[in-house]
């Protein structure tokens, strides 16, 4: 038996209500398939209307008891849960390669990176804090306090299918609150394994659930507009997220959006190239251009612009494709065939409006969804991947003269999530940093995220930010209490 059979032989694969696998009420399931191979690896519960009401119950029943637990207790909890991440990094991990597709390498990255919000946030549960001052008129005392905000619905994607339910289950747990997580159904074995690290850490039943499901509206609808939730925390394409603000209006609902993206990468003619180079490699291929804060548009001053794009097709060009979890892959497959074709598209239409085809371009044929990775150059203003999220291994690079220039084009996008650049001007780096309209910028800094950073977008990229002391005040409420003077 290989270590994938005898890890799929154990991973959970019914719902997580109430402390324990359960099955759906409806006995449905849905295929969760290896992209690398396009086959089957396991089937899972399908959770529907009446199961997200049950695990909406279970949250209310336990709300206030878990609310009351003192912080140390929590942050003890999450500590412990940390501790089961990293000890399971080998599970975690594999499992992620096999339902996702990214290399091992990164998967075990991701294992790092999702369970320190796991660390982070036990570490911000006892520093909740409120502040207490005199009215200035001497009329009386203001207390202000901070109270959890109550049941919350998370909705995650498929492409860091841990990062993106820690960086949300973390702070919501620290501050007090019961929350279902339902994740992406290309990928939802991941998130059940750290349901059950979750018990093991102590977890009391019922203050966390996950809701895999095959018709995601089917879940979250009905508790959208139940009165009982109090908040909705999505990662995913700016699309759904619209949606879910739309739906969250009736009840006036908290709102944690993490949306697309459309990163400028911008290098300046005064960069280290070398540098500039490597951080674009890791800014776009990295989880194989699958990340909302990948580089989708690459903006190289005209006069490195040949020097910097021989360079980087060089490096892409030599990258190694192949499952995830064979040796000496780099690159994995994308997440199913409709991301893998709608990539195909945007390349294709770039070609065909005039774009260099440097390095790939082409699906690759055999199982599984491998596409080339690729570099495009020369790119007319009007081409659709300039202005839509590419989401694989595609380098979009264009030329631009001045700097003012750069930061128009930068600017030039209804999104606002990641920006990067490279110069060694530091006059030249405040500015430019200030200019940015994007809710992160990386300077000299190819890859941004951080537990201890808050993440997050402005524009169509969304509301709120995870991570950082800034994490938590969004599953936090404020209250005013006025004392006689
Ligand atoms: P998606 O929006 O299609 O799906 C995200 C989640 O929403 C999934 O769990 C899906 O089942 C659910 N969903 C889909 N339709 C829904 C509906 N009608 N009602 C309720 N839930 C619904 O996105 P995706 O393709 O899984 O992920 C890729 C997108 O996520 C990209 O746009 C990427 O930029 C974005 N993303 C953003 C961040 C960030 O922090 N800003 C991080 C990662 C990914």
């Amino acid at each position: 038996m290989s270590s994938i059979d005898r890890l799929l032989a154990t991973v959970p694969t019914r719902l997580w209500i109430d402390g324990a696998g359960t099955d759906p009420t409806e006995g449905g399931s849905f295929a969760v398939r290896n992209p690398a191979t396009g086959e089957v690896v396991a089937e899972v519960a399908d959770a529907t209307a009446k199961d997200a009401l049950a695990a909406l119950d279970a949250a209310c029943r336990v709300q206030a008891e878990w609310a009351a637990t003192s912080p140390r207790e929590r942050s003890s909890i999450l500590r412990r849960a940390w501790e089961l991440v990293v000890e399971r990094t080998e599970d975690l991990a594999l499992l992620m390669t096999v339902e996702m597709g990214k290399t091992l390498a990164e998967s075990r990255s991701e294992v790092a990176y999702g369970g320190e919000f796991l660390r982070w946030f036990s570490e911000e549960a006892v520093r909740i804090q409120g502040r207490y001052t005199q009215a200035p008129a001497g009329t009386g005392r203001i207390l202000v306090t901070k109270e959890p905000v109550g049941p919350c619905l998370a909705v995650t994607p498929w492409n860091f299918p841990l990062a993106m339910g820690t960086r949300k289950i973390g702070p919501a747990l620290a501050a007090g609150c019961t929350i279902i997580v339902k994740p992406a159904e290309d990928t939802p074995l991941t998130m059940l394994l750290l349901a059950e690290i979750f018990a093991d850490a102590g977890l009391p039943a019922g203050v966390l659930s996950v809701l895999p499901a095959s018709d995601a509206a089917a879940v979250t609808a009905p508790l959208l507009t139940d009165p009982r939730l109090r908040k909705v925390t999505f990662t995913g394409s700016t699309r759904v997220g619209k949606l879910l603000i739309e739906q969250s209006a009736p009840q006036v609902l908290r709102t944690s959006m993490e949306l697309g993206g459309n990163a400028p990468f911008i290098v300046f003619d005064d960069a280290d190239l070398d540098a500039a180079v490597e951080g674009a490699m890791a800014a776009k291929m990295r989880n194989g251009g699958e990340a909302c804060t990948a580089a989708n548009r690459i903006l190289v001053h005209n006069a490195v612009r040949e020097e910097f794009t021989a360079a980087l097709t060089a490096r892409i060009a030599a990258t190694r494709v192949g499952a995830g979890y064979e040796d000496g892959s780099q690159l994995g497959p994308l997440i199913n065939e409709r991301q893998r074709t709608a990539v195909a598209a945007l390349v294709d239409d770039a070609v065909s409006a005039g774009a260099r085809l440097r390095t790939g371009g082409h699906v690759i044929d055999g199982p599984g969804f491998f596409f080339e990775p690729t570099v495009l150059d020369e790119i007319p203003a009007g081409a659709r991947i300039l202005r839509e999220e590419i989401f694989g291994p595609v380098a979009a690079i264009t030329g631009f003269d001045t700097e003012d220039e750069a930061v128009a084009a930068a600017n030039d996008t209804e999104y606002g999530l990641a920006a990067y650049f490279y110069t060694r001007d530091l006059d030249r780096a405040m500015r430019v940093a200030g200019a940015l309209e994007s809710g992160m910028v990386g300077v000299n800094r190819g890859v941004i995220s951080d537990p201890a950073a808050p993440f997050g977008g402005v524009k169509q990229s969304g509301l709120g930010s995870e991570g950082g002391t800034e994490g938590i005040e969004e599953y936090l409420t404020t209250k005013y209490i006025a004392l006689p003077a």
